[in-house]
């Protein structure tokens, strides 16, 4: 039942609240060891506000996180800067995440050096392996990251995301400012590591056909909320939120037979602001689906079609066979 609002102020010297911003509302999950979850949703979803939120970048209004049995949402200080060890991120742009001003090999040996895993001699032959595991040449070492292309200095950040030994990494979008052409090797190296290393993914996208390619379960977000989740195959054959049924009509298919014949579901109008959320269900102002209870009485986010897949809509069992009216 995690949430994360942010305060909205007015006036500049005597500031005062006006509202708050629900960027996460009441969000419930879990993803076990070694495995991954795809949270996917359009920009302003709500993902990578969570992904922070999980791991303490922000502090929650409230809700707990678990991690290994403890609430992350409660340690503070030198616990909380010991787990965080644990949990590493990679985010979506590598050439706004490292430091230009910086070697690669500093860059990558820096949370060694801040968690003090060794002495200086024991980190720069862990940064060699580092950048071996992650197919570069340890004799990079010594450049910049603006020597290296795209696909080259995610990977570098995957190599110092690594250094701590983590257990948990959040990846925000982690492939999206990556030419396609280098997306699927960077995707693999990602799932190469989790089976080498026993990592688990929470695994941000916007772009449901990455998501299908790395992940065990996908959780789908709406507005701060999460609409839909389910098994992977479950979630892509079988979408029980309308919202999912729209996200998937949009995804590409590379046959063209098939593509003429698809019915795409336009979504009308843009997401609405998270400072004044809709009543009732929150995706109503654009459902394809809507009635009138939707306006009025918020869905319960309860299991569908198996103990595993769970949805938030009065009409889900319909959501197979609806008809796009937009
Ligand atoms: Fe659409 Fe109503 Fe279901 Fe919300 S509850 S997704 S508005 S049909």
């Amino acid at each position: 039942d995690l949430q994360m609002y942010f305060p909205v102020t007015k006036g500049i010297v005597l500031q005062r609240t006006v509202g708050h911003v629900q960027a996460v509302d009441g969000v419930s999950f879990g993803i076990e060891r070694g495995k991954t979850l795809g949270l996917v949703g359009e920009s302003g979803s709500g993902k990578t506000t969570l992904g922070r939120t999980i791991i303490r970048l922000y502090k929650p209004t409230a809700g707990q996180v678990f991690f290994d049995g403890q609430d992350l949402a409660q340690v503070q200080g030198a616990a909380l800067w010991r787990i965080r060890q644990q949990m590493q991120m990679i985010f979506q742009d590598p050439f706004a995440s490292l430091n230009p001003r910086f070697t690669i090999g500093t860059l990558i040996a820096e949370p060694m050096h801040i968690y003090k895993t060794g002495m200086a001699q024991e980190i720069r032959s862990r940064t060699e392996e580092l950048l071996r595991v992650v197919g570069l040449r340890s004799e990079y070492m010594d450049r910049y990251p603006h020597e290296f292309s795209g696909g080259q200095r995610q990977r570098i950040a995957i190599a110092r995301a690594l250094s701590l030994n983590p257990q948990l990494i959040i990846a925000d979008e982690p492939v999206s400012a990556l030419d396609v052409s280098v997306r699927a090797q960077v995707l693999n190296l990602l799932q190469q590591l989790q089976r080498q290393f026993h990592l688990t993914y929470l695994f941000v996208s916007h772009d449901l056909s990455v998501v299908r390619h790395v992940a065990d379960r996908v959780a789908v977000m709406y507005l701060g909320k999460i609409v839909e989740l389910a098994d992977r195959d479950e979630l892509y054959l079988a979408p029980q939120h309308p919202y999912t049924k729209a996200l998937l009509s949009a995804v590409p298919i590379p046959d063209p037979q098939i593509e003429k014949k698809r019915q795409r579901i336009i979504l009308s109008g843009d997401l609405p602001s998270p400072f004044h959320m809709p009543r009732g269900c929150r995706f109503h102002t654009r459902c394809p689906m809507a009635q009138s209870i939707c306006r009025e009485i918020e869905p319960a986010f309860e299991a569908k079609m198996g103990h595993e897949h769970f949805a938030a809509c009065h009409f889900s069992e319909q959501v197979s066979g609806a008809a796009p009216q937009a």
